[in-house]
């Protein structure tokens, strides 16, 4: 978050254009939008990774003070270094453009670490690098101006988008299928138009502060210096 703050103060015109967006992290995809859009998993990482794991492997083989450790545990501090820059890349590429191209996005405050704990997911969250990714969507909206929200992650993928009715499903259900009102649609689709609801529900009452031009939500961290600086 150092990085962050160092460049706080910079500002870029957006074009103001009223797009609301919901982004829901999946397991199949990086996210899906409330749009129906989604952004792929970085598949680079997982190979990345992988070869991570060959030369940490090669390390431990390797006998201690001898000079083919010292040459592995060289190349494998190479890839480490490489791995987390493409992780970042992937996040600031993803979350720039995301934020570029709306003015309101709502997304939800995983908490990842709770999630890690699941063995099944921890590969998909790790290389998603999810909070990494929030994190740059929270600068980026400071950046544009535009509003970002987080919002828990109670129900989202339970719930009916179209009539609230409460769904249960499994992890592998891939289908939402309302016995409600009968809507059926993709569960990563559905949940991310439940949290850009959640959202837009978040912001009422706040519409006010918004409208002459303080944006309570994204701007609360900025300081006197960084405004007058625009
Ligand atoms: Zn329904």
């Amino acid at each position: 978050m150092i990085i962050l703050v160092s460049f706080a103060e910079r500002k870029e015109q957006h074009q103001h254009n009223g797009k609301q967006v919901g982004i829901d992290v999946g397991l199949e995809f990086f996210y899906t939008d409330s749009d129906g859009k989604t952004v792929e998993n970085p598949r680079f990482l997982r190979k990345s990774e992988k070869s991570l794991k060959r030369k940490q492997r090669k390390v431990s083989r390797c006998k201690k003070g001898s000079s083919n450790r010292r040459k592995a545990v060289k190349k494998l501090a190479k890839k480490h270094l490489k791995v987390s820059r493409q992780r970042k890349d992937f996040a600031v590429k993803t979350a720039r453009t995301l934020v570029q191209s709306n003015d309101l996005v709502v997304y939800e405050d995983l908490q990842v670490r709770n999630m890690v704990k699941n063995h099944h997911l921890a590969k998909s969250i790790s290389d998603a690098s999810w909070s990494l990714f929030t994190d740059w969507v929270d600068y980026y909206g400071k950046v544009f101006d535009t509003w970002v929200i987080a919002v828990a992650p109670h129900y989202t993928s339970q719930d009916c988008s179209v009539c609230g009715t409460r769904v249960q499903k499994s992890l592998s259900t891939r289908t939402h299928k309302c016995h409600c009102c009968g809507a059926v649609m993709h569960r990563d689709y559905n949940a991310a138009t439940m949290i850009l609801n959640k959202g837009l529900k978040s912001t009422v009452g706040r519409t006010e502060s918004k409208a002459c031009g303080q944006n309570d939500l994204c701007l609360s961290g900025e300081t006197p210096l960084s405004k007058s600086a625009e």
